[in-house]
């Protein structure tokens, strides 16, 4: 095919829970935007919309609400009532119920698929928004007033051009790469293996997190009385918990749970398809350049112990939707448009990716200090209820200025070209 040209007022790059999800907020709204997506949705290497079952924090899901697709995901949501954190070996633990805070719940555990297919039905509806999939960033070049894209497709290649990029394109963003933004990146030296399990009882909206020296197992409520399984082991066993027969798996799982865990659940019976995510910190210098801000994991990809990843891309998303539909100035690429939604987003980044990253730095240390200020911080999460409040309101996405969607309000759209 020849190239084509096509000029847009926004691209973004990379189409899968975070890029979506801008597309989806800025459905309606006067910009034309191109959403190029390398790997098709229904693929089985396509890495956004897999079997995770993710947490969604109660913010999250108001957000999810306000780009109309909450009564889609009903069906495969499940609220999440109550939180047990603990830590292996260890009594102290915190323990959290929602109806303490006056809300019904923290959010909900959603299949990170469930989620993709209900913002791309959505998009199908949507006019402003045109998707290209399959469809691979190859080429990037910003200039004073527009930047330039080139992108392959299984049809030929395509030449776009747009006031504004996104780079949504995840971790290894090739946005990032291609424009040289230094990035800071941590290896955890561990790897999250994931698989739906079944418990012996009922899991009663429960959700558990249990912290040990080489990472935390979450084990989190599911539909179907199932529950998923984030299971964290240092770099290099992965294999074993891949290759094992279910049986002896779920033997190592019974043995490795916490007592409540045991307690509430019961045994689990039954183990599904496994997946392995290798862990890393990814961090750059910084999320704006010339034309082009990332969001999502492109901008910062944390360690899943909090389970605030997708929680923090979805505030990003939403809040630059925010920015450049109630814009003053017409150019929706400008520099001082950028800064102002970099220096709104920041704290929220920042203090996130603290959180997560000090949790798994803390658990990780072998010291006396380390052990001391785990143990004891859990048991002054739950002798003090401000405290353990705060923790709560936290990981329910209560953090900083939150975007109008997440406050449950509709952006001011403009009206459409
Ligand atoms: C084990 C595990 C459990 C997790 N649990 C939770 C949880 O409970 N709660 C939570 O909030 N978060 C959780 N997360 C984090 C969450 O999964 C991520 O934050 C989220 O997937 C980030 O979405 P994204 O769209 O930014 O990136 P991605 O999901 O990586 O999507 C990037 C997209 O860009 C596309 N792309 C890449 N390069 C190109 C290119 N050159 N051209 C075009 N397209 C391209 C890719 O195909 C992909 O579809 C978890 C993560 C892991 C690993």
């Amino acid at each position: 095919m020849s190239q084509q040209q096509h000029k847009f007022d926004l691209i973004i790059v990379g189409g899968g829970l975070a890029g979506a999800s801008l597309a989806l907020a800025l459905a309606g709204s006067k910009f034309s935007v191109a959403m190029l997506e390398a790997v098709a949705p229904q693929a089985s290497d396509q890495p956004s919309y897999d079997d995770r079952t993710l947490a969604l924090a109660w913010t999250s899901c108001r957000i999810m609400q306000g780009l109309g697709i909450w009564d889609d995901l009903q069906a495969s949501a499940t609220a999440i009532e109550e939180i047990y954190v603990s830590e292996l070996g260890k009594p102290a633990q915190v323990q959290l119920a929602a109806a303490d805070l006056g809300f019904e719940n923290f959010g909900a555990v959603i299949e990170a698929r469930a989620i993709g297919n209900s913002l791309l039905k959505r998009l199908q509806a949507v006019d402003n928004v045109i998707r290209f999939c399959p469809a691979k960033l190859t080429a990037i070049k910003p200039d004073k007033d527009q930047v330039v894209i080139q992108c392959e497709t299984e049809t030929g290649n395509l030449e776009l051009s747009a006031s504004l990029v996104v780079a949504a394109d995840g971790a290894r963003s090739s946005v990032r790469e291609m424009l040289s933004i230094p990035t800071r990146i941590y290896d955890y030296q561990q790897t999250a293996v994931i698989a739906n399990v079944s418990p012996e009882k009922d899991h009663q909206q429960r959700a558990f997190e249990q912290f040990t020296a080489t990472g935390p197992l979450a084990i989190l409520p599911h539909v179907g009385g199932r529950c998923g399984m984030v299971w964290t082991v240092p770099k290099g066993e992965e294999s074993a918990l891949l290759e094992l027969p279910d049986q002896q798996l779920l033997d190592l799982l019974n043995q490795r749970v916490g007592h409540k865990t045991r307690e509430l659940l019961g045994r689990f019976s039954k183990v599904g398809r496994r997946t392995a995510y290798p862990l890393y910190l990814v961090q750059p210098q910084s999320n704006i350049s010339q034309r082009v801000v990332l969001i999502g994991n492109a901008a910062h990809a944390i360690h899943p112990n909090s389970a605030q990843g997708f929680n923090l891309a979805l505030r990003d998303a939403v809040a630059l939707a925010e920015v450049l539909v109630e814009a003053e100035t017409a150019d929706i690429g400008s520099a001082g448009l950028l800064q102002a939604f970099d220096q709104w987003r920041k704290p929220d980044q920042q203090q996130t990716i603290s959180y997560s990253d000090g949790l798994a730095r803390l658990f990780a240390n072998p010291g006396w200090l380390a052990g001391l200020l785990c143990s004891g911080g859990m048991a002054l999460h739950q002798l003090f209820p401000p405290l353990k409040r705060r923790l709560a309101l936290s990981a329910m996405g209560f953090r900083g200025r939150l975007p109008k969607l997440a406050r449950g309000q509709k952006l001011s759209i403009g009206k459409p070209k």
